[in-house]
């Protein structure tokens, strides 16, 4: 399955469940759209969220299409569907005032549905100020609630932000994604916490430093990062797929998931400003057998 496969299973299983979390993160080039263009991810949830069809949500997984509620979803003008987007182009055209108008709104009750779905489309162009500001009503939502964030790099989000939310990074490019197998088994080994397969890793991608494919060992980051997200989905939702992901689970605190998230995000961050990127991955590497 590629991330895009992956992801509209993942928010199928939740509206099955009807468990919904209280804030998505989509990133990437394409974030705002499914293959082959048009409905993007974010409307496709919203409306699934706010069908009032909950026979077929749950046996689906997905919206009616034709009651009362989808129908307006679809118009555009369903009033528990809030769309806060850039006022203009570019970079910081996202101003605070927006979101202080989603906070005015935000504990009054849904109007129609059971909940009220905030889409904020481009955060990377919202000032740091209007996220700080996002951030306590992330932080603290009402229960009735849901934030859908796009964006077209995780990087550009406050790590704050991002820590509260549940993140899908989506392909742009359905083919040349797939990872080289040897990362599959890192990443297994990484999550098993198995020091001794790790040591010979370190070794291995020493012993090939000269060469520099960032973009190779920012795929297996990204990779590492979904594998984290499943597990933490798994966690919430105990919903076990394998015996692995459950394995997993128990091994892994949300605490835990966090902070390797948040030392990925750091060696990912690093990786921008150093030429050397087998060097990235072998330094990452030992931290965790430190
Ligand atoms: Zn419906």
């Amino acid at each position: 399955m590629n991330n895009n496969e992956q992801t509209a299973k993942i928010i199928k299983d939740m509206i099955k469940s009807n468990k919904i979390p209280g804030a998505f993160i989509f990133e990437g080039d394409s974030s705002n759209f499914v293959q082959g263009g048009g409905t993007s991810f974010a409307d496709i949830l919203a409306k699934a969220i706010v069908c009032h069809d909950y026979g077929h949500k749950e046996k689906y997984g997905e919206a009616c299409g034709i009651c009362g509620s989808c129908v307006k979803s679809d118009k555009g003008i369903h009033p528990d569907i809030i769309i806060s987007e850039p006022g203009g182009e570019g970079n910081l055209s996202f101003h605070i005032d927006k979101v202080r108008d989603i906070i005015s709104g935000l504990y009054l009750s849904p109007n129609e549905s059971d909940t009220k779905v905030y889409i904020i489309k481009d955060m990377q162009n919202m000032t740091p100020q209007g996220q700080n500001a996002l951030l306590k009503s992330i932080e603290e939502p009402p229960p009735f609630a849901v934030f859908i964030i796009t964006v077209n790099s995780g990087d550009l989000i406050l790590e704050t932000v991002k820590s509260r939310a549940v993140r899908f990074v989506l392909d742009s490019d359905e083919s040349g994604k797939k990872t080289p197998p040897i990362y599959d088994e890192l990443i297994r080994d990484i999550l098993t916490e198995n020091p001794d397969k790790l040591l010979i890793y370190q070794k291995l991608f020493s012993s090939g430093l000269e060469k520099n494919d960032k973009t190779e060992v920012l795929r297996f980051y990204s990779c590492l990062e979904n594998a984290l997200r499943d597990i933490l989905i798994a966690k919430i939702f105990m919903n076990y797929e394998t015996e692995e992901i459950k394995k997993l689970s128990n091994l892994y605190s949300v605490k835990k998931i966090l902070n390797l998230s948040k030392k990925i995000h750091k060696y990912k961050t690093d990786l921008e400003y150093n030429i050397n990127a087998r060097l990235n991955l072998t330094s990452f590497l030992s931290s965790l057998n430190a």
